[in-house]
C-alpha cells in the first residue's frame, strides 16, 4: 500500500491525481492533501477520502476548513501555513509525493520530498526549472526516486531505456543511443491567429486551451508558448541533454506526447488521449501499469497527425526559455519569477498578452547574467526578478 501526500490536491493535476487514485483503493492511501484555500474543493476531498492531514497554506481558509470538518464529524486534521507543506511532504511514513503545486510557490515541499528520499511525482515544472542542478543533486543524495508528470517528460521517460530512466538527470544520452529528445507541443490556442492580432487576446481566449484542460497559469504559458520553454529547461534536467539533443517540434492534435531519436534511425514515440490521468497513472504504478480511466486512442478516428517547426516571432517566450537554458541557472530562474508575475498581470487584466514576453526579455536583459550558486541565491534572484517585473509590468 502506498502512502501519498498530494501538494496541490485542490488543482487540476491533484483533481485528476484523485480521479485514479480513486480507481485504486486498494494501491493508494492518502496520508495529506493540500491547497492554497479552495475550502470548498479540499472539505469534499477531505470527505470522501479521509486523508490524515489537510494543508490549507492561507490562515483563514484552514479555520473555516477545520470548521466544517468538525461539523461533519471527519478526523482529517488541519494544518496551515507554508511550513506545514515541507512537513506532509517529508514525514516519514509517507511513500510517494505528488508535487502539483502551480509555481515557485512548490520549491521549498517538492524538496523537501526529495530530501526526505520520497518517490517525488514531479508536476511542478517551475520548481526544476528553479533549481535545476541542485535539485538533481539532492535526488541522488538523498535516494529520492524522481518520476516525471508533465505529459511530455513522461512520454520520453517511457520511451527512454531503464538505465536512463533511473539515472534521473546523471545518465549520458549518447552512450544509450539517443541522438535527439523531440519535445512536441500544441502551439495553444493562437497557433493559426495572425500574429498582428495577438496583442488585443483576452485571457479568457488564453486559457480556453484547444487540447487540454489546465490551471490558468500553464494554459497562458501553453498559449505563449513559454510552457514549452519552460519544459524545454525541464528536459534539460530530467534528462541531462545538451542544447543539441533537445528539439521542440508543434504537432496541433496532441496526439503523440513526445519521442526519443535514436542513432540507428529509430523513434520512440508514446501516444495517448490529451488526459493527464495517463501520465499520472503510469507514474504512480511505475514500474507496473494500472487502469488510469482514459479511454483508448481508435487510431481508426483519429485523422492526420501533422508536425511543424515553432515560428518564433509568434512564440518569443519560447526562444527566451531556450537562450536561458543556455545562459544558466540565474538565467531561467530569473525568467520563470518574471513569467510568473508577467502571467498573474495579464491574468488581472493589467498587461496586454505580447507584453507578457515584452516584460519577461526587459526582466533577462537586467538580470539574465545573475550567478546563483545555492538555494539562498535562487531564492533571492526569483524575489528580484518579480520586482524588477512589477516595475516593468507598471511601465505598461
Ligand atoms: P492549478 O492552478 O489548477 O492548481 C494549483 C494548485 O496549487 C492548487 O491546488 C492550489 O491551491 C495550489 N497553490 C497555488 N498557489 C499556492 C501557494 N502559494 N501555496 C501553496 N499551494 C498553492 O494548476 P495545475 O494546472 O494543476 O498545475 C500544477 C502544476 O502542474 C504546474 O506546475 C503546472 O505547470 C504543472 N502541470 C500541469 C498540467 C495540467 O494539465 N494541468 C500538465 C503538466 C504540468
Ligand atoms: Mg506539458
Amino acid at each position: 500500500m502506498e502512502l501519498l501526500t498530494i501538494l496541490g490536491a485542490t488543482g487540476s493535476i491533484g483533481q485528476s491525481t484523485l480521479a485514479v487514485v480513486r480507481q485504486h483503493p486498494e494501491r493508494f492511501t492518502l496520508f495529506a492533501l493540500s491547497a492554497h484555500q479552495n475550502v470548498v474543493r479540499m472539505l469534499a476531498d477531505c470527505l470522501e477520502f479521509a486523508p490524515r492531514y489537510a494543508v490549507m497554506v492561507d490562515d483563514t481558509a484552514a479555520k473555516t476548513l477545520r470548521h466544517e470538518l468538525a461539523q461533519h464529524g471527519c478526523p482529517t486534521q488541519v494544518l496551515s501555513g507554508a511550513k506545514a507543506l515541507c512537513e506532509v511532504a517529508a514525514e516519514p511514513e509517507v511513500t510517494t509525493v505528488m508535487a502539483a503545486i502551480v509555481g515557485a510557490a512548490g520549491l521549498l515541499s517538492t524538496l523537501a520530498a526529495v530530501e526526505a528520499g520520497k518517490r517525488v511525482l514531479l508536476a511542478n515544472k517551475e520548481a526544476l526549472v528553479m533549481s535545476g542542478e541542485l535539485f538533481i543533486d539532492k535526488v541522488h543524495c538523498h535516494g529520492a526516486e524522481l518520476l516525471p508528470i508533465d505529459s511530455e517528460h513522461n512520454a520520453i521517460f517511457q520511451c527512454l531505456p531503464t538505465t536512463l530512466q533511473q539515472n534521473p538527470g546523471r545518465g549520458c544520452l549518447s552512450d544509450a543511443g539517443v541522438s535527439k529528445i523531440l519535445l512536441t507541443g500544441s502551439g495553444g490556442p493562437f497557433r493559426y491567429t495572425p500574429v498582428e492580432q495577438l496583442a488585443a487576446v483576452t485571457p479568457a481566449q488564453a486559457v480556453a486551451h484547444p487540447n487540454w484542460s489546465m490551471g490558468p497559469k500553464i494554459s497562458v504559458d501553453s498559449a505563449t508558448m513559454m510552457n514549452k520553454g519552460l519544459e524545454y529547461i525541464e528536459a534539460r534536467w530530467l534528462f541531462n541533454a545538451a542544447p543539441n539533443q533537445l528539439q521542440v517540434l508543434v504537432h496541433p492534435q496532441s496526439v503523440i506526447h513526445s519521442m526519443v531519436q535514436y542513432s540507428d534511425g529509430s523513434v520512440l514515440a508514446q501516444l495517448g488521449q490529451p488526459d493527464m490521468m495517463t501520465p499520472i497513472a503510469h507514474a504512480l504504478a511505475y514500474p507496473a501499469r494500472i487502469a488510469s480511466g482514459v479511454a483508448p486512442l481508435d487510431f481508426c478516428t483519429l485523422g492526420d497527425l501533422s508536425f511543424m517547426a515553432p515560428d518564433m516571432a509568434r512564440y518569443p517566450c519560447l526562444q527566451l526559455a531556450i537562450d536561458a537554458c543556455a545562459s544558466g541557472q540565474g538565467a531561467t530562474t530569473a525568467l520563470n519569477a518574471a513569467n510568473e508575475a508577467a502571467v498573474a498581470a495579464f491574468l488581472a487584466g493589467k498587461l496586454s498578452f505580447m507584453g507578457i514576453a515584452t516584460v519577461n526579455e526587459a526582466v533577462m536583459q537586467q538580470l539574465g547574467s545573475t550567478q546563483v550558486d545555492n538555494l539562498d541565491d535562487i531564492i533571492a534572484l526569483d524575489n528580484q526578478a518579480r520586482r524588477c517585473a512589477a516595475a516593468e509590468i507598471g511601465k505598461r
